[in-house]
């Protein structure tokens, strides 16, 4: 599955996310990794899951999201 957001100058397409959330195992839909992404400059960030941990994701070459653990 792709997903499609509008840029300024088109439209940008995604696949799907396949970040899971370590802890939880919860599938991290790529509307809430997205949001977050576009504000920061790194090729990874820290978000928190609706587990209340915190947990690290980064973006993959082929542009998919994955998530790790945070030691
Ligand atoms: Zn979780």
């Amino acid at each position: 599955m792709t997903y499609s957001i509008k840029i300024p100058n088109g439209i940008m397409t995604f696949v799907e996310s396949k970040a899971e959330c370590p802890h939880c195992e919860r599938h991290i839909p790529f509307d809430e990794i997205e949001e977050k992404w576009v504000k920061q400059e790194k090729h990874y960030m820290r978000m928190k899951c609706k587990c209340k941990r915190f947990i690290g994701i980064t973006c993959m070459m082929n542009g998919d999201f994955v998530a790790y653990s945070l030691k």
